[in-house]
């Protein structure tokens, strides 16, 4: 692998880290709050800022997925405990699913 002549000459600062995330997306902060659960220190590196990907653009919907029921009842619980420690805002408006035909029924 070729590098830069400033990468080349060795004296980049190096930072020793625990537990390194790359992206402050629900997926990168959520890992962050089990890493830290778990007693290590996770940093966080994110090209951008807090939520500026698919986390912060989605419609915000927390609805169960179909084929893995049980790990998204499971996700739901976490997600209520965490809406409870750190006063998010949420309301349960519910959610309709249709089918559009006996096989999806
Ligand atoms: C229009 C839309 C609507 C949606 N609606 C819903 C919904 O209603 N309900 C639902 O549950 N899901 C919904 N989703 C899906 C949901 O938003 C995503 O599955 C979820 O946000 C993905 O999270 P993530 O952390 O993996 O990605 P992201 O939130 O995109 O986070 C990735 C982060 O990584 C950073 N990054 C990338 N590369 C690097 C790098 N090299 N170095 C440093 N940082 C980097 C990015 O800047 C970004 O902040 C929707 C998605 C979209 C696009």
């Amino acid at each position: 692998m070729t590098v830069s002549v400033w990468q080349a000459d060795g004296k980049q600062p190096v930072r020793e880290v625990d537990v390194l995330i790359v992206g402050a997306g629900i997926v990168g902060t959520a890992a962050a709050v089990f890493v830290r659960r778990h007693g290590r220190v996770p940093v966080i590196t994110e090209m951008r800022d807090v939520a500026q990907g698919a986390s912060g653009r989605n419609a915000g919907f927390m609805i169960t997925g179909l084929d893995a029921y049980a790990i998204s009842e499971r996700t739901h619980h976490i997600w209520h405990e965490l809406i409870a420690a750190h006063g998010v805002r949420f309301e349960r408006i519910g959610s309709m699913l249709l089918a559009e035909s006996e096989t999806e029924a």
